[in-house]
């Protein structure tokens, strides 16, 4: 029941933050997330693009349009855990090791204006730095923290492409299997 780890983003804006909100999916997919939680606009085809990327380099992401408030609400009712990532919390460092594991886990990133009651509902306020900067950079630090050195060398068994890292050149094996 605790391996789960779904990314909340709130506030959506289809018209301004496409390219961001992707960015931030890439990085909770790439880092190990189990899904992808959009709140505000719906948006089908980010959706689509992120599933074009599992279904090339592995791994699923799942994705769902809920409700931001509703849906963390009833998370915590229900007993799972809700990490808000915030410039004003505590500092992420010494706050990980105190949280509990063994529960489904909800990270909540903000987006143009985040309504107070997020910091009352989630058990956790965290901040990677006590300064304004980007939920991109902030979810990367903060599931390198949780996860370790595993979160940036994930790999995936079903990948179609998989990359072997190197200094000069690009190296790509591609799967025959259909
Ligand atoms: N102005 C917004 C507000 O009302 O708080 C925040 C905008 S900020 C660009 C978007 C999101 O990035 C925040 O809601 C938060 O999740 C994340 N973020 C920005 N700086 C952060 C920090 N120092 N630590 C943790 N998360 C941060």
């Amino acid at each position: 029941m605790g391996d789960r780890l779904d990314i909340l983003r709130l506030g959506y804006r289809r018209g301004r933050d496409p390219r961001i909100t992707t960015h931030l999916a890439l990085v909770a997919r790439a880092m190990g997330a189990t899904g992808f939680l959009l709140s505000g606009d719906e948006d089908k085809s980010m959706f689509e693009n992120l599933k074009s990327v599992s279904d090339r380099f592995g791994g699923t992401l799942d994705t769902e349009h809920v409700k931001g408030m509703k849906f963390l609400r009833k998370h915590v009712a229900e007993g799972g855990i809700a990490i808000h990532l915030t410039m004003y919390g505590e500092p992420f460092r010494k706050a990980i090791p105190k949280i509990r594991r063994d529960r489904p886990v909800v990270v909540v990133v903000g987006g143009a204006k985040v309504p107070g009651e997020v910091f009352k509902v989630c058990q956790h306020n965290i901040a990677v730095g006590n300064q304004p900067h980007s939920e991109v950079a902030a979810l990367a630090l903060f599931m390198d923290a949780w996860y370790g050195e595993s979160a940036s060398e994930i790999s995936f068994p079903d990948a179609r492409l998989v990359i072997e890292g190197a200094n000069d050149g690009k190296i790509v094996h591609e799967s025959e299997e259909e």
